[in-house]
C-alpha cells in the first residue's frame, strides 16, 4: 500500500490527483446532465450529474479510473459527488444511495489495487443554494450519513470539494472529525473570485478551513489554471498548510469567472476548452506556489491528467511510488 496522503506529500513535495468523472462521463453519455429538463447551473437543480453510473454502467466508471491511473493519477476519487440522500432522492434514487456508495468506493479501490490512494468525495449538498442556512441541521444528518457510508467502504481519505458557502463547508469538516482520517478541503468561486457565496474572501475560506481541521485546503472547479491562481496565491498568504488545486478546464472571463455560469453550460461546453499545455505549466509552477495536492476538475480528463504529470516531471519519481 501507499503510504497515507499526508506522508506522501510530505514526502514528494507534490501528489497528483486526478480529473473530472461526472462532466467526462456525461460526454459519454453515461452521467445525465439535467439540461433536458431544467436549467443547469442554478444550484437549484433536481437531480443533474448524480453519481448513479456506478451502479448503472460501472464499466464506464471503471474505465475511466483506469485511464486516470494509466495517467500517472496517484489518487482516484470514488465518484460520491452529489452523493448524499437528498441530492439523490431528488434525482430519484433515493433508495440506492448506500449501493451507490458502496459501488463508487469499491470500483475505485478495485482500479487503484494498492497503485494509488482512494479518496471519498463530499460535496454540497445544494441545499444551503435552495433554502439557505435554515438548512444547516439537515445539511449535516446527510453528510455525517455520508461520511459514515464512505469510511466503511474503505477510503483512505476524504475530498471535501466544491462547497460555494463557508457555512457549509464548516458543517462539512464538522462532520468529518468522528471518522478521524485526513481532510482535503477546497472551495468553489461562484459567482466571484473574490469571494465565495457567503461573502468571505479566500483568505478567509483557507483560515476557517484549517480551523475545521482540514489537512490541506484550497480551491477546486469554475475556473482555469490561470483564474485559479488568484485564489490559491491569497490562500498561501493566509495559512501554513500545503494547499490543493483542482482547476477547471475552461475559459473564463473576468465578467464571468466562473464555467457554470457561462451560457455555454452545459451544452456547448467544447467551445470553452482549453488546452492541456496550461495544466502542464500549472504543475510546473505547483510547488513554488505551495500546492501539495494537484489535480483536475470538469473539463479533465487523462490527457490533463497527463499533461499535469509531465509539468510535475518523472524526475521527481511520480510513477516510482
Ligand atoms: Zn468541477
Amino acid at each position: 500500500m501507499p503510504a497515507d496522503i499526508l506522508t506522501r506529500i510530505k514526502q514528494q513535495g507534490v501528489v497528483l490527483g486526478d480529473g473530472g468523472y461526472l462532466i467526462e462521463l456525461e460526454r459519454r453519455g453515461y452521467v445525465n446532465s439535467g439540461s433536458g429538463r431544467e436549467t443547469v447551473g442554478t444550484g437549484r437543480g433536481s437531480g443533474q450529474y448524480t453519481p448513479e453510473v456506478a451502479i448503472e454502467h460501472p464499466e464506464a466508471l471503471r474505465e475511466l479510473h483506469r485511464e486516470f491511473l494509466r495517467a500517472g493519477s496517484q489518487v482516484l476519487q470514488a465518484l460520491t459527488f452529489f452523493g448524499t440522500r437528498e441530492k439523490l432522492r431528488r434525482a430519484g434514487y433515493g433508495e440506492q444511495v448506500e449501493a451507490i456508495n458502496e459501488a463508487a468506493v469499491r470500483i475505485a479501490k478495485e482500479v487503484a489495487g494498492g497503485k494509488a490512494l482512494v479518496a471519498g468525495s463530499v460535496s454540497r449538498t445544494q441545499l444551503f443554494e435552495r433554502e439557505g442556512p435554515s438548512a444547516a441541521g439537515f445539511v449535516r444528518e446527510l453528510l455525517s450519513e455520508q461520511i459514515r457510508m464512505l469510511q466503511k467502504a474503505g477510503v483512505d481519505f476524504l475530498i471535501l470539494e466544491t462547497f460555494f458557502h463557508l457555512e457549509e463547508m464548516r458543517i462539512g469538516l464538522e462532520c468529518t472529525r468522528e471518522s478521524g482520517l485526513p481532510v482535503i478541503a477546497t472551495m468553489s468561486f461562484r459567482p466571484k473570485t473574490t469571494e465565495c457565496s457567503d461573502g468571505h474572501s479566500a483568505a478567509e475560506c483557507a483560515r476557517a478551513m484549517v480551523a475545521g481541521g482540514a489537512h490541506l485546503v484550497g480551491a477546486n472547479c469554475e475556473q482555469e489554471p490561470q483564474r485559479m491562481l488568484s485564489i490559491v496565491r491569497e490562500m498561501r498568504r493566509a495559512v501554513d498548510v500545503p494547499l490543493a488545486a483542482q482547476p477547471a478546464a475552461f475559459r473564463t472571463t473576468d465578467e464571468t469567472p466562473c464555467f457554470t455560469r457561462t451560457p455555454q453550460f452545459p451544452d456547448h461546453l467544447e467551445t470553452l476548452h482549453i488546452s492541456r499545455q496550461e495544466f502542464t505549466g500549472f504543475a510546473r509552477a505547483a510547488r513554488t506556489e505551495g500546492i501539495g495536492f494537484v489535480g483536475g476538475c470538469c473539463g479533465c480528463n487523462a490527457a490533463y491528467i497527463r499533461a499535469l504529470a509531465t509539468g510535475l516531471g518523472a524526475e521527481e519519481g511520480l510513477h516510482g511510488g
